[in-house]
């Protein structure tokens, strides 16, 4: 052969047999990343159709491919705007439920109050005319009005305080006090029906509780009061026990813990997660023998979670129940502990004492409700008082 060709020719055909180890070597690699990316495909799909199988919502759609895509990128990109559409719709709906619910909250509150000012009137009124000359009959309606009102009132009062708790109306206050002397106040509170019903009612305290704290009074006897009343209601024979004790400090807090026994009727195992929800009594027939709302530990619940505490029952049936609720108070500043000895010393302990004398003398009174105005009026007039009106301030 012509070395020409052959030199012309040797580059050429070692670019060919180069050509062909290339080949091989790209076909090689191809078929490898082919392999990787069959691999990658299956798991691919085998993720897809397990998401699609154990997320039933997303109805499964075959993607659109766009030119040149991937049908599996096409997929995933399809469940993404799938996905984001609807947590868009979500957040939507979310927003629309709080609003909504804020909105029933504050109409709730806004009722409850309104309806409350009339019931003062209609209270009042029945109050005075008590006072009047009635014959027996006369003098049992009126009885039975006046039961019949404060049964109202005290459903407006768990209604307006259960919607002000939960649309996070309420703030707590700070006020210095005695956790003893409040566990009194609220026994002696129910003292008359406790022997009424010839039921035990006694308390104890543990040898740490504080002797002044600060916290929101006002909302821990209502707490108690509600748990002392139910134990009485739900308790026919025996005692009713309430307890205190610290069961943490800090420099700064004291948490304590309140325990009300009795020895009453119990609830069911099953019943007792559900007591502390809104509107639940444990026994349809409960609330129509012993009334109330089932307002009253939902209410109990929200305050002890205000307070940073929690409430808790133990119970069975037909041997009693016992309610623990915790609450975190403050523990009074130097200043606070200093003037709270000063107002407790003998003899200036009642705020009631200036009003024991004699009662006489000009009130101003203010208030806008002309009902109401006639009620204070007369209420004012009946105690000796000289009474002038103001609408308003
Ligand atoms: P209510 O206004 O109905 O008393 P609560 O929220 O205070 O509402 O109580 C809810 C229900 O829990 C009651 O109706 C009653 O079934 C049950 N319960 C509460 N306290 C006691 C108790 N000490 N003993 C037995 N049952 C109780």
């Amino acid at each position: 052969p012509d070395p020409m060709e052959k030199s012309s020719s040797a580059p050429n055909s070692d670019s060919k047999s180069m050509d062909l180890e290339t080949l091989a070597a790209e076909n090689q690699r191809l078929q490898q990343e082919n392999l990787l990316q069959k691999r990658t495909l299956d798991q691919l799909y085998a993720i897809t159709n397990e998401f699609y199988s154990t997320n039933p919502q997303f109805t499964q759609r075959v993607p659109i491919v766009r030119a040149g895509e991937d049908p599996l990128i096409a997929t995933i990109r399809c469940i993404v705007k799938s996905m984001e559409g609807k947590l868009k719709r979500l957040e939507e709906l979310n927003g629309k439920v709080m609003e909504a619910s804020k909105a029933k909250d504050q109409f709730l509150a806004t009722m409850s109050h309104e309806i409350r000012t009339p019931m003062n009137g209609i209270i009042g009124m029945i109050n005075l005319m008590l006072d009047t000359k009635l014959d027996q009959e006369q003098s049992d309606f009126i009885q039975t009005i006046k039961g019949s009102s404060e049964a109202l009132l005290c459903i407006l009062n768990d209604i307006l305080d259960y919607s002000k708790l939960s649309s996070q109306q309420i703030s707590l206050e700070d006020r210095v006090f005695d956790p003893e002397t409040l566990m009194r106040d609220v026994l002696n509170t129910f003292a008359a029906v406790a022997q009424a019903k010839g039921v035990g009612l006694e308390y104890s305290i543990a040898e740490n509780l504080p002797e002044v704290v600060v916290a929101d009074d006002t909302r821990l006897r209502q707490v108690l009061s509600n748990l002392v009343g139910n134990a009485l209601k739900f308790t026919e024979n025996g005692t009713v026990h309430v307890n205190a004790q610290m069961v943490e400090r800090t420099p700064a807090s004291y948490f304590l813990r309140f325990k009300i026994s009795d020895s009453g009727i119990g609830i069911p195992a099953e019943k007792q997660e559900r007591i502390f929800e809104p509107f639940s009594q444990s026994d349809a027939s409960i609330s129509r023998k012993f009334g109330g709302t089932g307002l009253g530990l939902a209410i109990c619940k929200a305050i002890s979670e205000k307070m940073e505490g929690r409430i808790s029952v133990e119970s069975a049936e037909g041997e009693g129940s016992t309610f623990r609720v915790w609450v975190r108070t403050k523990a009074p500043l130097p200043r606070q502990l200093k003037q709270f000895k000063k107002r407790s010393t003998p003899g200036q302990n009642s705020p009631f004492t200036p009003f024991d004398g004699e009662r006489k003398g000009p009130v101003l009174l203010v208030e806008d409700n002309v009902v109401n105005q006639k009620v204070a009026k007369m209420s004012l007039q009946k105690l000796g008082y000289n009474v002038e009106v103001a609408n308003d301030g």
